[in-house]
């Protein structure tokens, strides 16, 4: 089975565009506020069937996808 999707490592790589959540046809992102006030997607696991979906629509994966210059994001 695939593994869970992880949407970023580093929060530098995540810009809380809401993209994830959007697309996820599940509805099991959820956007969470950090002690700073930017928000970050967290998955409900229970609800994710391994689309991959999310990974998919994310600007940082494509970013990677196209240059190949964003590290560290899984
Ligand atoms: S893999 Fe699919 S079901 Fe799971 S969180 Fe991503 S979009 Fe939602
Ligand atoms: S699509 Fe990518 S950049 Fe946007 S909130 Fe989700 S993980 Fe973060």
């Amino acid at each position: 089975m695939k593994e869970y999707p992880k949407l970023y490592n580093l929060k530098e790589n995540c810009c809380g565009c809401t993209a994830c959540a959007s697309i996820c046809p599940k509805e099991c992102i959820y956007m969470e506020f950090d002690d700073e006030g930017f928000m970050y997607p967290r998955v409900d696991y229970n609800k994710c069937i391994n689309c991959y979906m999310c990974k998919s629509v994310c600007p940082f994966k494509v970013m990677e996808g196209i240059n190949g210059n964003v590290k560290n994001y899984v």
